[in-house]
């Protein structure tokens, strides 16, 4: 936070086959460590995708360390709309079995037949057109504060789940062109290999994800048809694309895209808090978790819970216990047209 230089927010990803992660994972980090560069990056055989932070005065020296490895020469980088730059603070390079946890077993089906990639302007002259189904690959946490007018958004709380629920909302639109797209673009890659595989005939994805298209529709000043706000996988938990909101406080209902981790370090589930609640429940998703935190309780700490049980966790806070408390509720999110 006290660094007197600027930082520059960034993400990619490839598909590119890796003889052997871990050595590239090393030397990448000796690289990127040298360069103070901040961030989230996973490798694995298939490949690389990352969420980094470099000081905007190391940036060409990153960029020239790009062209040391095949899988990262001329690789596309994206560059986050609103960048204070305080997006990570320290680096993580981590080897996995997989970029993205599909649970997919790869040699079922031909991951490399992947949809149609649209550029931002394509996709969003798409959206809305007639024999179209527009649908959100990313989890409920996601999509709840922020989606593409009129998407398809499943109740999912992991990627697996989500190719699941959105194969069988989509059985009888086979026919139809189908719009994908997620945060950076790297899910719908699986996704998209998967749906054609299903016997989906024209699968589409936006080339870049939510990330990308926000950056074209500003260029080319364009409105928005992706309406609230995009979650990142940062300290920042989100970029807001369209300047709405239209999702609520999970504690009282006031609409509010704030993402926020509960205090209390045994639960730090991510829900939505309005800064009212978060004063009288003390950052806590739960009088539970308020009185652990405030050491009230010497019982045994709940599970650590993460980003992924969001949808099982909503059901579980009493103050939207109920659909109908919701309804209910005094506030009111304003018509979207
Ligand atoms: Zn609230
Ligand atoms: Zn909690």
């Amino acid at each position: 936070m006290e660094e007197p230089f600027k930082r520059k927010t960034i993400s990619f990803y490839k598909y590119h086959y890796l003889g052997n992660p871990q050595e590239f994972r090393d030397s990448i980090y000796r690289d990127w460590f040298a360069l103070n560069c901040f961030g989230r990056i996973y490798v694995a055989r298939e490949g690389i995708n990352a969420q980094m932070s470099v000081p905007a005065h190391h940036f060409d020296d990153f960029l020239k360390t790009l062209g040391k490895y095949e899988i990262l020469k001329g690789i596309p980088i994206k560059y986050a709309i609103e960048d204070d730059g305080k997006s990570f603070y320290k680096l993580t390079i981590k080897v996995r079995p997989k970029l993205v946890a599909d649970g997919l077993d790869d040699g079922n089906y031909d991951v490399t037949n992947v949809g149609k990639h649209l550029t931002g302007l394509e996709f969003h002259n798409f959206v809305g057109q007639k024999n179209t189904v527009v649908v959100d690959m990313r989890n409920y946490y996601e999509s709840e504060v922020g989606h593409f007018e009129g998407a398809i958004c499943p109740e999912a709380d992991t990627f697996r789940e989500e190719l699941e629920i959105a194969t069988d909302l989509l059985q009888d639109k086979k026919d139809k062109k189908i719009l994908l797209y997620c945060t950076g673009g790297i899910r719908c890659e699986k996704a998209s290999a998967y749906l054609k595989n299903q016997g989906f005939k024209d699968v589409n994805q936006l080339h870049g994800g939510v990330l990308e298209y926000a950056r074209q529709i500003k260029t080319a000043n364009l409105d928005s048809k992706f309406i609230g706000k995009n979650f990142v996988f940062d300290e920042r938990l989100g970029e807001s694309v369209s300047g709405q909101i239209i999702s609520r406080c999970h504690q009282c209902g006031k609409p509010c895209d704030t993402h926020t981790n509960c205090a209390n370090e045994g639960c730090h589930i991510l829900f939505i808090q309005c800064p009212e609640c978060a004063e009288k429940h003390e950052g806590c998703c739960t009088p539970e978790c308020q009185e652990e935190k405030n050491g009230k309780t010497s019982g045994k700490k709940p599970k650590a819970k993460k980003f992924g049980n969001s949808r099982k966790y909503r059901k579980s806070l009493a103050l939207i216990r109920s659909e109908q408390n919701l309804k209910n509720t005094k506030y009111q999110i304003p018509k979207l047209k």
